[in-house]
């Protein structure tokens, strides 16, 4: 009886600190997909074009398609507390992300997305707010008062892997307090250009304290993998079936 309950109690103590110290690493993968231009591409177009743009009207079939299969958008916030501190996620949980501040993401994105309640997380490239073809400052600041997320995706889009020190001052410092002074809300987090990082720009981050990173779908840093957070860019030629289905088989 007695050696029960110390088992017992040793046990209950090994679950509860697994539990608590389980690393980032060794969790499931919620789905994060990455869009970023949403327009109307030629059949002649590069493969570039093809690879980073969805047209109006997939996009609009694929928020459709992830509400009917179940699918609940869920915040960078949300994202953290589970990665870091074990919290619990509803269930089938989806993040839906954009980068590089093109118009179109607040002006046919954000419709489709309001049909399901669905929330986006938006990584600003600062030197490109205002011009044309993207975002204003307004529309950045409507999107982070209507509870979507606002995240820094640097200056002017170069790879965080050609940065000398001073550049991480132009790149992430300065533009992360223009959007913090734009929103009135801390910026969190980042997504790196074309998905590049490195262990230098891990360690930056840190420092600066991010809470998460974003790259595209190559292979997790092992010792921070909340500073690689992986995603799925949403190529313009798949078919609606085929984006459900690399969701499954990119996530694990
Ligand atoms: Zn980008």
């Amino acid at each position: 009886m007695k050696k029960s309950l110390v088992l017992g109690v040793v046990f209950s103590f090994l679950t509860i600190s697994w539990s608590c110290h389980t690393k980032p690493n060794n969790k499931k993968e919620v789905p994060i997909l990455c869009y970023h231009n949403i327009k109307n591409f030629s059949a002649k177009a590069s493969p570039d074009v093809k690879a980073y743009s969805t047209t109006p009207k997939r996009f609009t079939e694929q928020m459709k398609a992830l509400y009917d299969n179940g699918y609940q958008t869920i915040s960078p916030d949300e994202l953290y507390r589970y990665l870091i501190h074990n919290a619990l996620l509803p269930p089938k949980p989806i993040l839906i992300t954009f980068d590089d501040t093109r118009a179109e993401q607040f002006t046919l994105a954000i419709a489709e997305m309001n049909k399901y309640h669905f929330k986006g997380v938006f990584f600003i490239m600062t030197v490109s707010i205002g011009k044309p073809g993207y975002m204003t400052k307004n529309q950045i600041k409507i999107l982070s008062q209507t509870g979507h997320t606002i995240g820094l995706h640097t200056w002017d889009h170069t790879a965080v892997t050609h940065y000398t020190e001073n550049d991480w001052n132009t790149q992430l410092i300065r533009p992360r307090k223009q959007l913090e002074n734009l929103i009135g809300q801390p910026i969190d987090y980042f997504s790196y250009p074309f998905g590049l990082w490195n262990q230098n720009a891990i360690s930056k981050l840190r420092s600066e304290h991010f809470k998460l990173a974003f790259i595209l779908s190559s292979a997790k840093d092992k010792t921070h993998p909340e500073f690689t957070v992986r995603r799925k860019t949403i190529a313009g030629t798949w078919s609606t079936p085929t984006m459900l289905k690399v969701l499954q088989t990119t996530f694990h």
